[in-house]
């Protein structure tokens, strides 16, 4: 409830993850708190990674300007990131993360930012043995990194990865069709580069945790962006993620923000309204940017794309709907099974006594704490569904039944702790992309671009690492923005003109 109170506003950078800009005469907020008004420089709206990391580097270059991170959560800092305490075997509890978690070695801000803060980054715990791959009814062990798929479906499926992977490489620089990618989905795409049904299936098991959501309804531009992003896709496929930062990755968002001070984060402070008198526009990102409004309206290009997530924010995906269990355990019996824990499952056949159409597991694996002494699986229901539990109860029941599916009934059921987080209960507003929106994420009218003084950032906003964490970081600190007269952020620092 941020009303700028008069023409004294000069501007708010707002972004579901972050924002900067700039300018020394005063923004002025109504607090619906008894009215109190708040004076800054710049406001940064989210206080996730993306909003505490630009907070972070304004104030390093500026330690006198006067910055405040708005956040709508009313009990903590760190939006997609969130560390929980789950009980081990030895009766301790631990924090394990229920949201963002690992990391490639190419990560180097995020590893930069943990090392900055004394937090410990240790690597997943190898674990040997076999991978499972369930598609439909059929449930493939396999060794490495090759599914048991047949010759023909395997070569198939080479074919369809590499034209992928070059396709993605080269998206901005040879500037194939973007309007015709974005008005493809994925699993169109995906069809044409592919023959075999088994081949299209295992490629869209494959997809949709890597572009957080289901292949049939995300643009296939967007889908390349991320992998863009990454290097390629194939570095999308190959690039580790081994690495987990001990204390829970929100323990950064948490350090950040004392690093800042408590009295620059103000929490349950969610931006509903942003307006610009004089001559100052003013804009937010993505999902939750369609539930601001703006006075005057964005140009069409931006307002476009954000309807077009907004009216899409519904739609399955990581950030949107999935919920995350971590299960302690007091043996890793997986590992005795000849298994590693991680279980990769595509429209799996329902459970026997479940509501659900299909089974509620899209992802799990091995989180073993760090020692390798606390056993742990995480597991990831999917996005295939819209329907939903009658309850938590029922959920567990579907996820313990869906383990038992690969591992024996009793070791599953004799589970230390069970805790999950439920991500579509409390809406992150990040939002996959539906065709026809992401290329305005591609040119340049569109959102990476500011708006006046008006800067948007987060995850989504990356160039590098779309939608993880290093991405959240890159795109807060080292995009170039511009605003007029006021900040640019280069790769090196804060710099004013
Ligand atoms: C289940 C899950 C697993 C993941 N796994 C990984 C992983 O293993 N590795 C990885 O790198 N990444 C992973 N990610 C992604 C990663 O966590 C995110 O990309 C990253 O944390 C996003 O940071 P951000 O600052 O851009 O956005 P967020 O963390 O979403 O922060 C945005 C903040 O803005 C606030 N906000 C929104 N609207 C308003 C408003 N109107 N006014 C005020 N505040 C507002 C929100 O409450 C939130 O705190 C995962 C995410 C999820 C959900």
């Amino acid at each position: 409830r941020f009303l700028p109170s008069s023409h004294t506003c000069q501007l708010i950078l707002a972004s579901l993850f972050a924002v900067c800009s700039s300018l020394a005469k005063d923004f002025s907020q109504m607090s619906a708190f008894g009215g109190a008004q708040l004076s800054c420089d710049v406001a940064i709206v989210g206080a996730g990674l993306s909003g505490l990391s630009a907070a972070q580097r304004l104030l390093q270059a500026r330690p006198d300007l006067r910055v405040l991170v708005l956040e709508a959560a009313g009990d903590r800092v760190g939006g997609r990131t969130l560390t929980k305490p789950v009980r081990c075997a030895d009766g301790e509890s631990r924090g394990w993360c229920f949201g963002g978690s690992h990391m490639a070695k190419s990560h180097s801000r995020m590893l930069q930012l943990a090392k900055d803060f004394g937090l410990t980054v240790s690597e997943q715990p190898e674990s040997a043995g076999k991978n499972i791959l369930e598609i439909g009814d059929t449930i493939d062990r396999y060794e490495g990194e090759t599914p048991n798929l047949g010759t023909l479906t395997l070569l198939d499926l080479d074919k369809g990865i590499k034209s992928l992977d070059k396709l993605s490489k080269t998206l901005m620089e040879s500037r194939p069709s973007w309007t015709n990618l974005d008005g493809m989905t994925l699993s169109k795409k995906i069809e044409k580069e592919t023959w075999r049904q088994a081949t299209r299936q295992c490629l869209t098991a494959i997809a949709e945790p890597c572009f957080d959501g289901e292949p049939d309804r995300i643009s296939c531009l967007q889908a390349l962006r991320i992998a863009n992003s990454a290097g390629g896709f194939l570095a999308l496929l190959s690039d580790g993620s081994e690495l987990r930062i001990e204390e829970g990755a929100q323990a950064v968002c948490t350090a950040l923000a004392e690093r800042i001070g408590s009295d620059r984060v103000l929490l349950s402070r969610e931006l509903m309204q942003v307006s610009a008198t004089e001559d100052e526009v003013l804009t937010p990102p993505l999902a939750v940017l369609s539930r601001i409004r703006f006075s005057p309206e964005l140009p069409a290009p931006k307002r476009g794309l954000i309807e077009a997530a907004g009216s899409f924010a519904a739609s399955p995906g990581w950030m949107t709907s999935a919920v995350t269990a971590v299960l302690t355990y007091p043996t890793a019996f997986w590992r005795s099974q000849g298994c590693s824990g991680d279980i990769l499952s595509h429209l799996g056949s329902p459970v026997p006594g479940s509501a659900m159409p299909v089974a509620p597991i899209a992802l799990a694996g091995e989180v073993t704490s760090p020692d390798g002494r606390q056993p742990a699986l995480m597991v990831a229901t999917g996005y295939t569904t819209e329907h939903s539990w009658p309850n938590a109860e029922a959920r567990r029941a579907d996820i313990l039944s869906h383990l038992a599916r690969f591992f024996p009934r009793p070791e599953v059921d004799g589970y230390v702790d069970y805790v999950e987080h439920d991500w579509g209960a409390s809406p992150t507003g990040a939002s996959p992309l539906p065709p026809g929106a992401a290329v305005g994420l591609c040119d340049s009218t569109g959102l990476l671009q500011p708006t006046g003084r008006l800067h948007f950032a987060g995850a989504d906003f990356a160039t590098e690492w779309i939608g993880t964490m290093e991405g959240a970081v890159q795109s807060a600190r080292e995009r170039p923005m511009r605003c007029c007269g006021g900040w640019r952020l280069d790769s090196e620092q804060y710099k004013i003109h």
